[in-house]
């Protein structure tokens, strides 16, 4: 409870952080039925060739509130994992969209991404078998992309996990590179399929010495272990050019084309 404030009395819990708290749980209240009213949408961003070829799209969810309008998944992800709602959750964006992809002409590919918290879940290869059989996608156009928080909990574990799924054929990627704590044994323990560069560091990397540095040590060591980079984020002309000079292999951000619902990329994936 908010203590009244006077001499001596600690100021670190203030009416403003009382009316926050209940906001966040009214919203993981409302997050809870989400999707059976049918409020969660996917956006769909393409993923580039660094030529120019779009290979495939990252889904990414939105909140379709009632009353607060579009709300972003840096907000409601969270929420979603403390309460663990990310497991139905994250079920159920992995079932639309393998169903949605597997409708396209194109056979192109599309990523999800994992939550540590789905890791938790009894068979989460199982999980992904069933949906590939039950939307008819092929596993060889499905990649998830999960971030160093999975990769920090049981390791020996997640190895396998990791293992069984790419048995299905499903590619993994290592997303947000050299954001957070993402160690670089990380690249050897784990069998990755793609290295996606964080976008703090494509950001002007033309005029950032410090930013091109890392992306060229980061092309130098996934390049030596075979791996091929995306870099996220790419927002201008400059970016791409700088990244086609260092040898990076893919690319996806505003400039290649925004998150949107997949009517919008109707042409991409040949329902034209
Ligand atoms: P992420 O997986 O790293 O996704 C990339 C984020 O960068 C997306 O934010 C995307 O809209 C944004 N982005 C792409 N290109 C650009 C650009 O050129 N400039 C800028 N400024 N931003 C760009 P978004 O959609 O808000 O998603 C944020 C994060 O939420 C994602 O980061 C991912 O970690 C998480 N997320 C989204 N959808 C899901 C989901 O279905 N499941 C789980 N577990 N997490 C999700
Ligand atoms: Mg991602
Ligand atoms: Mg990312
Ligand atoms: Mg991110």
């Amino acid at each position: 409870r908010a203590k009244k404030e006077g001499p001596g009395v600690s100021r670190s819990y203030t009416p403003e952080m009382d009316k926050k708290l209940r906001e966040r749980r009214s919203m993981r209240r409302e997050l809870a039925s989400a999707i059976e009213r049918g409020e969660l949408v996917v956006f769909y961003q393409p993923q580039a060739e660094i030529a120019g070829k779009i290979t495939g799209f990252e889904a990414l969810l939105r909140w379709r509130h009632p009353t607060r309008g579009w709300v972003s998944p840096g907000t409601f992800i969270p929420l979603a994992e403390e309460s663990r709602l990310i497991v139905p959750i994250g079920e159920w964006v992995l079932r639309e969209v393998c169903r949605e992809a597997a409708s396209w002409p194109l056979p192109l590919g599309v990523a999800v991404n994992l939550s540590p918290v789905q890791f938790q879940h009894s068979d989460l290869p199982g999980l992904i078998r069933s949906i590939l059989l039950e939307t008819g996608l092929a596993s060889n156009q499905l990649e998830l992309e999960i971030t160093e928080g999975v990769l920090m909990d049981d390791s020996g574990r997640i190895a396998s996990i990791l293992r069984e799924v790419k048995a299905l054929g499903v590619r993994i990627a290592m997303d947000d590179f050299g954001s957070g704590y993402s160690s670089l044994s990380y690249l050897q323990s784990f069998p990755f399929d793609k290295i996606k560069i964080d976008r703090t560091f494509v950001t002007k990397i033309e005029d950032n010495p410090q930013s091109a540095a890392i992306v060229r040590a980061v092309l130098g060591l996934a390049h030596g272990l075979r791996l091929p980079v995306l870099a996220e984020g790419v927002e201008t002309e400059e970016e791409l050019a700088f990244l086609a000079r260092e040898g990076c292999d893919h690319v996806q951000g505003y400039y290649i084309g925004r998150p949107l619902p997949i009517a919008e990329y109707a042409g991409v994936v040949g329902r034209i």
